[in-house]
């Protein structure tokens, strides 16, 4: 059994670790006896999603993403055909705004590849700190870090989940939303990085992409997920007790 893994623009976008997310794809596929191929998208490159599993997005500055925006566009009917078929893709902060119709920085356009219905906006000063999310895909709260001064507002979509009273900004500050949830697609604002504290976000995704592979029916068995859950639990625990960082 494998898995494959298309890592778009690695050099541009990987804020706050974000690569940890493929590592920790590789491991929990490691440990179960599943074989990770992982194709690094780099820009220029030509692409085909045929093959693939799941597509990794990462963050990254304004001033890359500007730099990403016309790579993207250049796959952008690629991704558009993938995502609607039902491939598994994950996109953090910078990524997930990209997937969107665009990003509006002051008097500045960035054109996103318009793969989902939302859009974003620079605004007062920047979205910071920890932050706990509920979400339908799992039932422990998902954790994460969030700075980001776009602020994302959806349209014809769901999101990921509701921010939690114990802190965070998500999409807007304001909305009290977080990410995004399209067909086989999760975009969120979550770094941290987002899966090795939430290994039942990774098995999610995981588990979506095999079955895509190999069939409904397909599962695999847990994990031992106790240092990983204690850690999405202190960290639940820290922002209850409104510690920084
Ligand atoms: N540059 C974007 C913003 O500030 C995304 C930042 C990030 O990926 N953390 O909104």
């Amino acid at each position: 059994m494998e898995i494959r893994i298309a890592h778009l623009f690695p050099e541009l976008l990987n804020l706050y670790g974000d690569g940890g997310n493929i590592i920790c794809i590789q491991k929990r596929c490691d440990w179960r006896g599943i074989f990770v191929k992982v194709d690094q998208i780099h820009a220029g490159d030509s692409v085909d999603f045929g093959n693939t599993d799941i597509i990794f997005v990462g963050g990254g500055t304004d001033r890359e993403q500007k730099i990403v925006c016309s790579e993207l566009l250049a796959v952008k009917q690629q991704l558009h055909d993938y995502v609607e078929a039902g491939g598994v893709l994950l996109a953090v902060c910078g990524g997930y705004q990209l997937l969107g119709h665009n990003y509006l920085l002051g008097d500045e356009l960035v054109e996103g590849v318009g793969v989902i219905d939302l859009k974003t906006e620079r605004g007062e000063g920047r979205l910071i700190g920890n932050v706990m999310i509920e979400s339908d895909i799992c039932k422990m709260p998902i954790v994460g870090y969030e700075n980001h001064g776009g602020r994302t507002y959806l349209g014809d979509c769901e999101p990921l989940g509701k921010v939690t009273s114990a802190g965070g900004y998500g999409n807007n500050g304001t909305d009290g939303y977080e990410g995004v949830h399209y067909k086989n697609v999760i975009g969120t604002y979550l770094h941290g990085p987002l899966l090795p504290k939430n290994p039942q976000v990774c098995d999610y995704l995981l588990k979506t992409a095999l079955a895509r592979r190999y069939g409904s029916e397909f599962d695999f068995p847990d994990l031992d997920d106790t240092i990983e859950n204690n850690a999405n639990l202190v960290m639940q625990e820290r922002l209850k007790a409104n510690v920084v960082n």
